[in-house]
Order: C-alpha cells, then sequence, then structure tokens
C-alpha cells in the first residue's frame, strides 16, 4: 500500500516536471520564434527603405533628363558640323544655351557625374564640364548599351554599370532619346550617375552587425558592394530572382546566412538588392534568449527535481512512521481487545457462582459471615466488570465503532421502566426518586439500550453524591418545540464550577475533600457524552457546586 502511495508521488513528481518543463518549452519556443520573426521584419524593412531611397534618387534623374530634353535648348543639334574628333565634340563656345542647361543640371544634381548629347550614329556632340570632354579617349559610343537601350526603346534607358573611360570609375548611363517638333530622331540626350548615391543610401540606414549588401544591374553585373573585396560568385538564381521582380529573405546553409534579396525599379529595368548578414549575428539576441530560456528551465527542472526528491524522501519517511504507528496502533487494539476479553471471561463465573452461593439452598447455605464476604466478592467483581465494559465502550466509542441500532421507542414506557428498576433498590438507600413526565404520549427514534446507559451512568453518579438519608433524585424529560431534554436532577455536593468544563473528559475525577471516596473510572460521563453525541444531541451540566447538580441531555 505505501509502495502504491509512494508510486504514485513519483509519477505527480513526473508528470508535474514533464508538464512544467515541456510548457516551458512551448513558450520558450513561441518567444523565439516572435523574436526571429521581428528581427526578419526589421531587417526586411531596412532593405526596403535601402530600395525606395535609391529608387526615389534614380527616378528623380530619370525625370530631370526626361523633362530637359523637351526643352527646345535641347531639341537641337544645329553645330553638328563643327563636331571634331579631337575635341570630341563641338567646341566648348558652341551651343551655349544646351551647355547652360547640362551645367544646371549637374548643380542641381550633383550625383550626376556629367551631362552629354550624342548625335544618332553615337558620336558625342557635347559633354559638360567641358574639361571632361576633352578627356574623353573617343568620340563615338554607339557600342555602348545605353545607345543600343534607347534605339531599341526609343525611350529612356538606364544603363549597365560601366566604368567611366574619362574618370576611371563606375558609373550608369541614364540616356534618353531626343526628338525634334517633326518627331525626328536626332540624338540622345542624358547624363551619368556617379554611384556614390548607392552607397550614401546604405549609409543612412543603421545596418545591421557585419551585414553586406550588394547591388547587381540588370544584367547581374554587380555594381556597388559594402564588402569591398566582394566577388561577383553571389548564387546567381537570387540575383536572377530578383532582378525578375521576386523578394523574399531566407535562411541559407553552408555558410549559414540571413539573405533579403528584391529589386530595384530603375527606369524600365530592375536591379538588384541583396543584403546578408551572418546567422549567427543576425539571430544572436534569439540565441542569448535561446541559451538562456535552456539555463531557466534546466533551473526550473533541477529545482523542482530537488524538491520531488526531498518531498519523496520525507513522504517516504512519513509513511513508514504512519506504518509504524499503524502497526502500533493495531497491536494495541489487538492487545486491549485481548485483555478486556480475558479479565471479562474469568469474571462470568465468579459472578454466577457468586449469585448462586447467596441464593439460599442452591449449592449449600452459607452463614451470615460467609454471606458477607460472598457479597464483597459480587460487588467488587461487578465493579470490575463494569470498569472492563466501560473501558471496551469508550475505545469503541473512539474508534467509533460503538454499535447504535435505532428504533422507536416511548417515552413515557422508558421513563416508567427506569422508576421500576430503581425504585426498590432506592428506596432502601433511602433515596426519594422521583420521575418526571412531561412528555405524554410521545414517541422518539433512537437506541433505547445506549439512552438507557447514559441515564444508568447519570442516575448511579447521582447516588453517589446525594446526601444520606434525605437524597432526592429526579430524572425527566420535557419538550422545547421538536427538541426533547431529559435531565437527572440530584441534591447532593454539585460539582464546582471550575471543574465543569472537565468532568466529560476521560478518565477525569473531581477531587475535592468533602467529596467521599468514590468508586468510579472517570469514564461515565465520557461515554455519556459521547454516546449523546452519536444520538445527534448534547450534554450539559448545571450546578452551582453546592446544593445539587442537574445534568441535561438531548437527542434527535
Ligand atoms: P466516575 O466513574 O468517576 O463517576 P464520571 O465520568 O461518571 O466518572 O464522573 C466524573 C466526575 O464527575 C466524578 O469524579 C464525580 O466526582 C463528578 N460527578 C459526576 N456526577 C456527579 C454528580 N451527580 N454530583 C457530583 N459530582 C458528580
Amino acid at each position: 500500500m505505501i509502495s502504491t502511495k509512494i508510486l504514485s508521488i513519483i509519477i505527480i513528481a513526473v508528470l508535474v516536471e514533464i508538464t512544467v518543463v515541456s510548457t516551458s518549452f512551448y513558450f520558450g519556443g513561441l518567444i523565439i520564434e516572435l523574436e526571429e520573426k521581428e528581427i526578419l521584419d526589421k531587417y526586411s524593412n531596412n532593405i526596403i527603405l535601402i530600395v525606395e531611397n535609391i529608387e526615389n534618387q534614380i527616378n528623380s534623374t530619370i525625370k530631370v533628363i526626361d523633362v530637359t530634353r523637351e526643352l527646345p535648348q535641347v531639341k537641337n543639334t544645329e553645330y553638328s558640323d563643327f563636331i571634331s574628333e579631337t575635341l570630341k565634340g563641338i567646341p566648348g563656345d558652341l551651343d551655349i544655351e544646351k551647355r547652360l542647361v547640362a551645367k544646371q543640371i549637374l548643380e542641381t544634381y550633383p550625383d550626376f557625374e556629367f551631362i552629354t548629347f550624342h548625335i544618332p550614329n553615337g558620336d558625342f556632340y557635347i559633354m559638360e564640364p567641358y574639361s571632361d570632354q576633352l578627356n574623353v579617349t573617343r568620340l563615338n559610343f554607339a557600342d555602348r548599351d545605353w545607345y543600343k537601350g534607347v534605339l531599341e526603346t526609343q525611350d529612356t534607358y538606364v544603363s549597365e554599370v560601366y566604368n567611366s573611360t574619362t574618370l576611371k570609375r563606375n558609373v550608369v548611363a541614364i540616356r534618353t532619346p531626343v526628338f525634334d517638333d517633326g518627331g525626328n530622331f536626332i540624338g540622345i540626350w542624358g547624363g551619368s550617375l556617379k554611384l556614390q548615391f548607392m552607397a550614401d543610401a546604405i549609409r543612412d540606414i543603421n545596418l545591421a552587425e557585419n551585414s553586406m549588401i550588394t547591388f547587381y544591374d540588370q544584367y547581374g553585373k554587380m555594381i556597388l558592394s559594402t564588402e569591398e573585396n566582394m566577388s561577383q560568385d553571389f548564387p546567381s538564381e537570387i540575383i536572377t530572382k530578383a532582378i525578375a521582380g521576386e523578394k523574399d529573405i531566407i535562411i541559407t546553409e553552408n555558410p549559414k546566412m540571413l539573405v533579403a534579396y528584391g529589386p530595384i525599379k530603375v527606369g524600365q529595368v530592375n536591379w538588384a538588392i541583396i543584403a546578408t548578414q551572418p546567422h549567427a549575428d543576425a539571430f544572436l539576441s534569439t540565441t542569448i534568449t535561446k541559451n538562456l530560456m535552456i539555463f531557466m528551465i534546466v533551473v526550473i527542472g533541477i529545482v523542482l527535481g530537488a524538491a520531488s526528491y526531498f518531498m519523496f524522501s520525507l513522504t517516504k519517511k512519513n509513511l513508514t512512521l504512519l506504518e509504524q504507528l499503524n502497526k502500533a496502533s493495531i497491536d494495541k487494539d489487538e492487545f486491549s481487545a485481548m485483555i478486556t476479553h480475558e479479565l471479562k471471561t474469568p469474571l462470568v463465573p465468579i459472578i454466577g457462582y457468586t449469585k448462586m452461593l447467596t441464593k439460599k439452598d442452591m449449592i449449600g447455605n452459607l452463614n451470615a459471615e460467609q454471606l458477607n464476604a460472598v457479597d464483597t466478592i459480587s460487588r467488587n467483581a461487578k465493579r470490575l466488570e463494569k470498569l472492563i465494559n466501560d473501558i471496551m465502550d469508550a475505545r469503541k466509542l473512539d474508534m467509533k465503532k460503538l454499535k447504535f441500532v435505532f428504533a422507536t421507542l416511548s417515552l413515557d414506557e422508558f421513563l416508567s421502566n427506569i422508576q421500576s428498576s430503581y425504585k426498590d433498590i432506592l428506596t432502601e438507600q433511602e433515596i426519594q426518586f422521583s420521575v418526571n413526565n412531561s412528555s405524554n404520549n410521545i414517541t422518539i427514534k433512537t437506541d433505547e439500550g445506549r439512552l438507557r446507559q447514559v441515564f444508568n451512568n447519570l442516575i448511579n453518579n447521582a447516588i453517589k453524591f446525594v446526601p444520606e438519608g434525605n437524597g432526592t433524585i429526579e430524572i425527566g424529560a420535557k419538550k422545547d418545540g421538536s427538541v426533547i431534554t431529559f435531565y437527572v436532577k440530584d441534591n447532593g455536593i454539585g460539582i464546582p464550577i471550575n471543574k465543569q468544563k472537565n468532568i466529560f473528559k476521560k478518565f477525569y475525577q473531581v477531587d475535592t475533600s468533602d467529596r467521599r471516596a468514590s468508586e468510579g473510572t472517570g469514564l461515565g460521563l465520557a461515554i455519556s457524552k459521547g454516546i449523546i453525541e452519536n444520538l445527534g444531541g448534547k450534554i450539559w451540566v448545571e450546578s452551582d457546586g453546592k446544593t445539587g447538580t442537574t445534568f441535561y441531555f438531548t437527542v434527535l
């Protein structure tokens, strides 16, 4: 039985531990998931900001080229006869109006490296600043992709990234076809952008730790990278996807990286932006949270484990103690049952034979002295029998094993039976005994034998304490509403008020000097109280401590 208890405690402890640990894991997982999502969102938001910034800048420069091509100063090539191979276009002092427009664009949009006008065959017409025009290495640029793009689309074209022959650095060209008022294609107007604005767009954003951002043009050629030694070998399918207009944020394995990619819309084409961050850097905070949670869960596990172990050993100890106590109690019960039985059994022949001995002519006659001796034996044997019975009843009451048999009882009959059984003996002892029954024709459901036991206890106590010669004992029952109150009243020596609270305790005896040595066990009132309570009532005493005592008790 104990091992089942221990087993259930172990199972409960393990279940609690599993529940707590798995719940912690579940919620920990949720928190980490949320944290990861937040990281990804923040990362892609940063990329979106960079893309928007670049798109805004480049599209505003496209716009300025588009708008200025409609200016009359731009829509002409009147000095094309002056194009010189050595000057790589017309002389600096010709077509001042067109040069002025170019200068104004350069002033307003410092991202432009230079502004140019080419005639339809790809030859330079002008370039601003003029000093750069003089440094150009060749006259014709019909091989450039922007030249081909403009001719093909007849619209503004953003070129691939190329190394400016003049400035020896990467630029992108924005070129637009120019038509005269008659709609004839007369040249290509535009400028080349320094890529600094892209670097600035990245710098404006507070980039995550160890992040790398790389831009690719519409042909997949790298435009710019935050990593100086960035090689071209970034997974080409991602570049292709971004150029095709797809965007996503993914985690790659080998190396484990966070990769965000997407398109940058520049005129009619898309560039690609690819941002990467080592996974460990990107998810540093979640790793910390993860480790912290694992640590906490382990701590919780250990604490719970220790607590369970502690509880387990404590319970085991208590259960062992309980087992020992149970055993001791069973032993004690067996012992007292045995003792009471073994003590009672010899009393039966003793009491029986003393009865026979006192009966005249039964087993021979005794003289007066012998009769007196036998009477003493008989009285003491009966006392002993009463003591054993009381001990047995008190124990049964304690163990809630005293049996009660409820049946209908007529109070008139019950009280008159008591009266007749005490009448002779009390008359003999010169005690006036009266029964006051104001409960005419009342019947109750109770255990008659036990109720009688209470009356006997109380009457026998009263007999002990009434004054010799003029003792009076009155018993009775009165009905108050639905409650019937019984009483046993005597004119004895009373019970001191300060002792009254203890008289219903087991083995308690009031011990006063004027109290004659009375035979008793100190169990009678305790048993009476136990019986009355089992019958659903209560018992109490009233006495001024001098002029008699009245015990009251009710039953259900
Ligand atoms: P006992 O077997 O000693 O009479 P009880 O439990 O019946 O034990 O009574 C407890 C104590 O209460 C007794 O010692 C006795 O002194 C006191 N007592 C009980 N009934 C009366 C009474 N009617 N008058 C005075 N004292 C009483």
